[in-house]
């Protein structure tokens, strides 16, 4: 598939270092990156039109001014904030925007945006679980703007992405499919939650490959073959591996690309676009794998 990856140096500025979420994160995920010729696009900022749709004014004000003011500090326990830290959040959301763009406009068929801050647990009014702005409902609000009708967002971090199903809840035209640890941090995504266009598939603490292949081999792919989406996006939380300090998922290297193997053959079967966006993985060495894992992938489906 024709891809481009979007990625620029201002992802490494948000940063504490001995934080499980710092910059070498995304250094060790993009380590094998050079051994592929891929495109390397830079991110533009986040159009406010798409930002606004997603979060509160007042919460974007209140970001960019405590990045401003008082920084260094936190919003909350896990989520800190340096004088930088907004700006790369601009630029990440806006990578997941020009993604989407490109797609759409028939300029790519797959799009990598390798950014941080990662998104799925920042809500519409505040920051959350390493999360500023939620980059991959932004991602979803831009094709909505643009005239996509129907929008597969599957995330496979081990946390739920409570933002990203909160901002969906109430729109049929956005499907979120979502893979996690649970009961676990966040504490949402129980089955009680899901509805004609919500699927959350919690998965117990273990459960390893075993458990992935039969979900993302049947129950996904079920799922997408009925919703027929114009495009999916992906949120790609690597930290469901089984070295990552942060889960106890037990998903292997195997795992690993079984997931995403499904997940890009879905999207080559029904001839749509897709675009992934980094969320989560804490572990470097596995990410350095995953990473290597996803371009050749990217390289050879
Ligand atoms: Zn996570």
């Amino acid at each position: 598939m024709k891809t481009a990856i979007i990625y620029d140096d201002v992802f490494l500025k948000h940063d504490l270092p001995k934080h499980p979420e710092n910059s070498l994160r995304l250094k060790y995920f993009l380590k094998s990156l050079p051994q592929f010729d891929f495109p390397i696009l830079k991110p533009k900022p986040v159009s406010f039109e798409s930002l606004e749709a997603v979060h509160s004014k007042n919460y974007i004000d209140s970001v960019r001014l405590s990045c401003r003011e008082y920084s260094p500090g936190f919003f909350d326990p896990d989520t800190y904030y340096n004088s930088y830290t907004y700006n790369s959040a601009v630029f990440a959301a806006g990578a997941v925007e020009k993604g989407v763009e490109l797609l759409l406009n028939n300029k790519y068929e797959t799009v990598f945006c390798a950014v941080r801050p990662p998104g799925h647990h920042a809500e519409r009014d505040r920051a959350m679980g390493f999360c500023i702005f939620n980059n991959v409902a932004i991602g979803a609000v831009r094709a909505l703007l643009l005239g996509i009708k129907k929008i597969f967002i599957v995330d496979f971090d081990a946390h739920h992405g409570n933002g990203t199903q909160h901002t969906f809840y109430i729109n049929p035209k956005v499907f979120y499919f979502s893979t996690h640890q649970y009961p676990f941090y966040p504490g949402t995504g129980s089955k009680e939650e899901n509805n004609e266009h919500i699927l959350n598939i919690p998965i117990q603490e273990g459960s390893g490959d075993t458990k992935y292949k039969e979900v993302y081999g049947e129950i996904y792919r079920k799922s997408i073959e009925t919703f027929k989406p114009e495009i999916i996006l992906v949120s790609a939380g690597y930290d469901l591996h089984k070295d990552d300090p942060l889960s106890n998922l037990e998903v292997t290297d195997k795992g690993v690309r079984f997931i995403l193997e499904q997940i890009l053959l879905s999207a080559k079967e029904l001839s749509i676009p897709i675009l992934f966006t980094l969320e989560g993985g804490y572990n470097f060495h596995a990410l350095e794998r995953c990473g290597k894992i996803t371009f050749q992938l990217l390289k050879s489906i």
